[in-house]
């Protein structure tokens, strides 16, 4: 872990019935968390409501999406607006799921993010390659790219942590190396310090994601760029999720 605040989100993902969630929430409730360390959980829309008015406020809460802009006539959507007025602090944004299986773009995330800026939420910003550009050694240019769109369109990284999610090691049980991760955790800060500031590449947090658990947490943790964790499936049950959280170092 580098100087920033240690930074672990929970991705809930499309999980969860009312049952399991209020366990879960019980879970975390009981579960002595280091103190140091800004924890997020992300339900899905149709929970955050209960996982608000449950959860400790140890604990923040993201959503998994946000619409463009204002809402109105979009069916489905669900606005920036909207989860201010429910409690939320975060949305998480630029997934690989809405990537690549619901087909959002870089640009067309950029502007969420923008959005949902201006609307006071923190944004974790996900970029990641797919195996077949990584095996092609496209690994920098992909997530430079996908950062680009971001810079592009954001008025301040004051309010982002940026999460590098390797594609292949999304859901698949194959976690990056620490090295691989701060690999690229490296570069990733050096592109912010080279066309952002020097201020934006030592502040920002770049938090890793993809097949993190509660038994590779600590030795990824110890690497200097890596400030914390995005987790999937580990962060639906609350001790792995506690376990994660405390292998800050
Ligand atoms: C994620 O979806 O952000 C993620 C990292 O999932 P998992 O931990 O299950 O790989």
């Amino acid at each position: 872990a580098g100087t920033g605040k240690f930074f672990v989100g929970g991705n809930w993902k499309c999980n969860g019935t009312k049952d399991s969630i209020k366990q879960l929430v019980s879970d975390l409730n009981s579960a002595t968390l280091e103190p140091d360390v800004d924890v997020v959980v992300g339900p899905p829309f149709v929970y955050i409501d209960q996982v608000k008015s449950s959860l400790t406020d140890r604990i923040e809460i993201a959503a998994q999406n946000s619409w463009i802009g204002k809402g109105g006539a979009f069916t489905g959507e669900i606005s920036a607006e909207q989860l201010t007025d429910i409690g939320c602090k975060w949305v998480i944004l630029g997934h690989s799921e809405r990537r690549h299986v619901i087909g959002e773009d870089d640009q067309f995330i950029g502007k969420k993010a923008a959005y949902a800026l201006g609307q006071n939420l923190g944004v974790i910003a996900c970029i990641g390659e797919l195996l077949e550009e990584r095996e092609a050694g496209k690994t920098f240019e992909v997530c430079f790219k996908q950062l680009k769109a971001y810079a592009d369109a954001v008025p301040s990284w004051d309010n982002i942590v940026i999460a590098y999610e390797p594609v292949w090691a999304i859901g698949t049980g194959k976690v990056a190396s620490p090295e691989q991760a701060q690999e690229v955790h490296v570069a990733v800060r050096d592109w912010l310090a080279k066309n952002v500031s020097a201020e934006v590449a030592s502040k920002t947090r770049i938090i890793y994601g993809g097949s993190v658990n509660a038994g590779n947490s600590a030795e990824l943790a110890k690497k200097e760029d890596i400030d914390g964790f995005l987790v999937g499936g580990a962060s639906l049950k609350g001790s792995d999720f506690a376990t994660i959280i405390n292998s800050v170092t």
